[in-house]
């Protein structure tokens, strides 16, 4: 019996909710696998923990988790504290602290599913996106002096390296191998940014050596957002950066129906640390506390944390059940036009687990 060692960081706002939703469904999961059981534990890391003790999560807080088979995280951001120091304090520590480069995003019309494009079916939409966690215009580097004065002045530096960009397109053009259609689209804005970017696209010609079954092309930021809503059968897997990516991910799950449904992993391919799995979404204030969440997000991402551990029928299981119960706007929470509670979603997905 193999038991995996789960750290739970439910962190805030509905986060709190759907985290401890994600544990039941493991545990359905355990149930019926009798080789593979979680051990759960949950660290009261983000904005509780920080008022009481001036940082979202402790000194040495990554000693805690370091050893365990994987992470589930749900959201932090606090209405009374500022959203970049809840980002950096937690979620940014961790990515960053494990070095867990590939942040992946898979998106897909799911059953039952409705999208805001008038034209587009089901299989017409099928995407990996793969945004690049470690450095970019999120390496933290710039400054601020002269606060309030008019000479006050304020810098976001963008860092890109050629170890960081070079292993975040080869596993892209990894993962777009992996999959049937066999393409990477790489997203670029050389054209403006003509230092960093310029050596983007030169690393990805270089990198696309290895990987002659791939085809891939190059596609500008803002082009891109275009061809997503337009053409979105042209697309399979992308790459970009930490920034462009952000963006361009949380148009792929408004397009695929709703960002509470949205799954992320944030992933160490070296496999030296453990890698982390959340939804995509916030912690949206305004239906914190009422049960009114969407935890299938959640539940994707824990398809997407079976799948890294390696057991991969245990994630078809789970992957099936979701789609059954999307397939069923009796179990369409608010988000998706439905009056279904966050508790009736995963009633319904452990029922459909256990038949
Ligand atoms: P959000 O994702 O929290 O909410 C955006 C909208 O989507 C809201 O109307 C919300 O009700 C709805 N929504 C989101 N998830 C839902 C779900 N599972 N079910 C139903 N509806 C859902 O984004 P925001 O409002 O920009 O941010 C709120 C806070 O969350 C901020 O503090 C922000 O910094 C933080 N945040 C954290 C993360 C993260 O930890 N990964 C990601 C995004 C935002
Ligand atoms: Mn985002």
């Amino acid at each position: 019996m193999k038991i995996y060692q789960i750290a739970s960081i439910p962190g805030d706002g509905i986060g709190k909710e759907v985290i401890p939703e994600g544990e039941k469904v493991l545990q359905v999961i355990a149930e019926i696998n009798q080789g593979i059981g979680f051990q759960f534990e949950r660290f009261d890391w983000g904005g509780d923990y920080y008022r009481k003790h001036g940082v979202m999560m402790p000194e040495n807080g990554l000693d805690a988790i370091r050893h365990k088979d994987a992470i589930l995280f749900g959201s932090a951001g606090d209405p009374n504290i500022p959203d970049h120091i809840t980002l950096w304090g937690l979620r940014l520590k961790i990515c960053q602290g494990f070095d867990q480069y590939a942040n992946v995003r898979p998106t897909r019309i799911l059953p039952g599913i409705e999208t805001p494009l008038r034209h587009c079916t089901r299989d017409q939409l099928n995407w990996v996106i793969v945004r690049e966690n470690s450095e970019g215009e999120y390496a933290g580097l710039g400054g601020r002096a002269h606060q309030g004065h008019p000479i006050e002045v304020a810098s976001d530096m963008s860092i890109l390296t050629r170890v960081g960009v070079e292993r975040i397109q080869r596993f892209a053009f990894q993962l777009a191998r992996s999959r049937p259609r066999k393409h990477l689209t790489v997203i670029t804005k050389s054209n403006a940014q003509r230092h960093g970017m310029v050596m983007w696209d030169e690393i990805a010609w270089q990198v696309s050596k290895e990987f002659p079954d791939v085809t891939w092309d190059k596609e500008l930021v803002d082009a891109a957002t275009a061809r997503m809503v337009n053409r979105p059968e042209s697309l399979d897997t992308v790459v970009a950066t930490n920034l462009h990516a952000d963006v361009l991910s949380d148009l792929a799950a408004a397009l695929a129906g709703s960002l509470g449904i949205a799954p992320t992993g944030n992933i160490d391919p070296e496999r030296r640390y453990p890698s982390m799995f959340e939804p995509i979404h916030g912690s949206a204030f305004d239906i914190m506390g009422k049960g009114l969440a969407n935890p299938i997000g959640t539940f994707w991402s824990i398809v997407m944390l079976l799948e890294h551990l390696g057991e991969t029928s245990s994630a078809q299981q789970l992957m099936k059940a979701i789609e059954l119960v999307t397939a069923n706007p009796k179990f369409h929470t608010r988000d998706l036009g439905g009056d279904a509670m966050m508790s009736d979603v995963t009633a319904a997905v452990c029922t459909a687990l256990k038949k």
